[in-house]
């Protein structure tokens, strides 16, 4: 199960099949990478607040 690290929604997958062009790969609704880590978002609102300060949501 892949969970918004923002909102901790879980993200629903498959939205767009390989129907879509996605191969039949997962789908997040966004994602990006930081440091070396992929993550997931419900929307790209959630993906911006997460860029805009990562250690926020990130514990390490
Ligand atoms: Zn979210």
């Amino acid at each position: 199960m892949t969970e918004c690290i923002v909102c901790e929604s879980e993200i629903e997958q498959g939205v767009i099949g390989p129907e879509a062009g996605y191969g039949g790969e997962s789908y997040a609704p966004a994602q990006t990478e930081h440091a070396g880590e992929i993550y997931y978002f419900c929307c790209s609102e959630h993906k911006e607040s997460f860029e805009s300060d990562p250690e926020q949501y990130v514990s390490s």
